[in-house]
């Protein structure tokens, strides 16, 4: 799970536990193995685990395992944590009122200050909430994937929030009209609790970025938002620009320049015209600083995987 509280945390086995105890991954990381999950895991942990797709996962407080797989009304799979994660009895509330919808780049999901019409549950890709200042300049304060839910003001049942939300890495998901979010919350009081410990998390996180912008070097902050990002997207190769990376990261083109080269002559990442790809990532979780792991940890741990 994405949101840190124990409770809402799978918990292996005995017998799992046993199983996957030869692998360095799950020796230090039990209580967050997932079923469904194993792909971020290094391949000496997935040929101990392979017997153990299906096998069961208990939660810690005793009841069945929620991470189910999931359509939507098109038939298509859900991706999203969160809706995977509600009980099946709310979920099917929901399902009616959530339309598949393609997620371009750039496309902004709502705007600072405005009325928010539509939440969002991507199924893959990833977007920011941005502050953007009189003058014209933004920085990044929060990053959204498939873990979450875009519109957490609409949770707390405010109609407006001060950030832009704009994608970053094209992609899909589901989106709710706020109406109609606002009445099934009403009858899914177990769906409220879980998406209301998202929007505390995604506080923390607001708040986490801002103190690193504020203390921590460029390169740091760099090599964390590409492992973020990568949490995210599931990929090594992210599409991005320098120029896309200095408003993120609130600072000038050329710092970014002078960051992804002195990661590059690491080589922890290689960086080529509008494309980084991590060549190294124990390397580049080195260079992070240590926001992206205390962001790991609130997030219950295994960031956006
Ligand atoms: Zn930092």
């Amino acid at each position: 799970m994405l949101w840190g509280d124990p409770e809402l945390q799978w918990r292996a086995g005995p017998a799992i536990a046993h199983l996957l105890h030869p692998c360095v991954r799950c020796r230090t990381d039990k209580l967050r193995i997932r079923p469904l999950a194993y792909a971020h895991l290094p391949k000496s942990c997935l040929k101990a685990c392979a017997s153990l797709q299906g096998s069961g996962v208990e939660r810690t407080t005793g009841r069945k395992e929620r991470k189910a797989i999931r359509t939507d009304s098109s038939g298509r799979r859900v991706q999203n944590s969160i809706l995977r994660s509600i009980p099946e009895g709310e979920y099917n509330l929901l399902r009616e009122y959530l339309e598949p919808t393609d997620l371009p780049a750039q496309h902004i999901l709502h705007e600072a200050g405005a009325r928010i019409d539509f939440a969002y549950f991507l199924n893959d890709g990833m977007a920011s909430l941005v502050v953007l200042t009189s003058d014209g300049r933004s920085v990044e304060v929060a990053i959204v994937g498939k873990e979450g839910i875009v519109g957490t003001p609409l949770v707390v049942g405010l109609s407006r929030g001060p950030h832009r939300a704009v994608m970053q890495i094209v992609g899909s998901g589901l989106r709710i009209k706020s109406a109609d979010l606002m009445e099934v919350l009403d009858s899914a009081p177990e769906m409220r609790l879980i998406w209301n410990r998202y929007v505390l998390v995604q506080g923390l996180q607001v708040a986490q970025i801002a103190a690193c912008n504020r203390l921590h070097d460029i390169e740091q902050r760099l090599a964390r938002w590409l492992l973020m990002c990568q949490d995210r997207i599931g990929s090594e190769t992210l599409l991005v620009t320098h120029e896309f990376l200095a408003q993120m990261l609130g600072t000038g083109r050329p710092s970014v320049s002078l960051a992804a080269g002195i990661l590059q002559g690491y080589a922890l990442i290689e960086n080529i015209r509008g494309t980084i790809t991590i060549l190294n990532r124990p390397g580049l979780e080195n260079a992070a600083c240590e926001c992206y792991f205390a962001m790991k940890h609130f997030n219950g741990g295994s960031g956006a995987q």
